[in-house]
């Protein structure tokens, strides 16, 4: 037998359980060119929130009724393809579906003896790239400068924060526990670490941690917590958009601080971005993030749920800060 999840309503506000169905199938076998292929981990990130509305985005809404997809590590079980033989591991946006046939194509072999198999997932994958490149490219991280990150003890923004202080920055994370931001401190070696939930004046809390202003602000979250940081940014602040997940969830046109002022006043420059602007830069991107983790010199973590069934749980997870590093499904 094999379970299939699918996109069973249309959450309005933030999803519910309610939204997602559990349904059993045949397991499909592989025909000429095929693999198939056995879920292994299960990557959830919080853009899948956007594919869940009907309406246009850099990638489709995922259909009702129709499986969801995310990144997924998956065991060759059977081939007929002579490209993957059993016992492969590959990456790609698979099903969510524990059996799957597949014609091979945009998969990944993952090479097993570089680095433990979910890294592909996170540092070493998307959400990795993803801190790497929109700090490099848009943040233009220098010696001396004061990098804040948002969503920081997350998969992007723990990386974020890392690569910026190995690239000299004075690096401040905002997190919404006490637990979480003791962890920037100890473990991924952030300098200052702000718990947004618990302060009252977050703007105030942000200027008191970064004495010289904000050079660049890593943005993963967007709305008030962001308005306070922008509030404490210098002349010619950089801020890579990244993400808005506070925002993810509202249905209501959100009114807040109009910005434009202060990047005029600032000469301070935004600028959105998805990862896969940088896709030329892939290849190079991975092999520094390599490099920095057989040195030792980054770190990452991992909250690891289990089970097939719990993936959706995992997903409602991320809204409610339930992970600390990469959230993943262990099947
Ligand atoms: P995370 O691992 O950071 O998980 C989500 C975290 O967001 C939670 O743990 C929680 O941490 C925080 N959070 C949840 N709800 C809120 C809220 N209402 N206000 C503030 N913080 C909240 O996810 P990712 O690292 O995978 O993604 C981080 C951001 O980057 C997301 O916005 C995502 O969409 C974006 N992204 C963008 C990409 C791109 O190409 N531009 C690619 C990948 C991700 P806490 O406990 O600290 O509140």
């Amino acid at each position: 037998m094999n379970k299939v999840i699918t996109l069973h309503n249309r959450p309005e506000g933030k999803p519910s359980l309610d939204d997602f169905k559990i349904n059993i199938e045949e397991v499909p076998s592989a025909d000429d060119g095929e693999v198939l292929l056995k879920t292994r981990y299960v990557s959830v990130d919080p853009y899948l929130r956007g594919r869940m509305n009907d309406s246009e985005s850099y990638v489709p809404p995922f259909e009702l009724n129709k499986p969801l997809q995310s990144g997924i590590i998956a065991e060759v079980t059977d081939s007929n393809n002579t490209l993957f033989k059993i016992g492969d591991l590959v990456l790609g946006n698979l099903d969510w579906k524990e059996y799957q046939v597949s014609n091979g194509k945009g998969l990944r072999k993952i090479p097993g003896e570089r680095a433990y198999v979910t890294a592909y997932l996170g540092v070493l994958g998307m959400t990795g790239l993803t801190a790497y490149l929109g700090l490099t490219k848009i943040g233009l991280p220098k010696p001396g400068k004061t990098l804040v990150v948002s969503g920081a003890a997350g998969a992007v923004g723990s990386i974020a924060g890392q690569v910026g202080k190995l690239l000299g920055c004075r690096v401040v994370g905002l997190t919404g526990s006490d637990e979480k931001a003791q962890i920037l401190k100890s473990k991924f070696h952030f300098d200052e670490a702000i718990n947004y939930k618990t302060t009252d004046d977050l703007s105030r809390a942000v200027k008191a941690a970064c004495p010289d202003g904000v050079d660049i602000y890593f943005d993963n979250v967007g709305g008030k917590i962001s308005d306070d940081v922008l509030s404490n940014i210098n002349k010619h602040a950089r801020i890579p958009l990244c993400g808005a997940i506070s925002l993810y969830n509202s249905s209501d046109a959100v009114l807040g601080p109009y910005i434009q002022p202060t990047l005029i006043k600032k000469s301070a420059l935004i600028q959105g971005f998805i990862v896969g602007d940088f896709a030329d830069e892939f290849t190079a991107a991975t092999e520094k993030l390599t490099q920095w983790l057989m040195e030792g010199k980054l770190t990452y973590h991992e909250t690891i749920y289990e089970g097939f069934e719990h993936i959706p749980k995992a997903f409602l997870g991320l809204f409610e800060g339930s992970n600390e590093g990469k959230m993943i499904v262990k099947i």
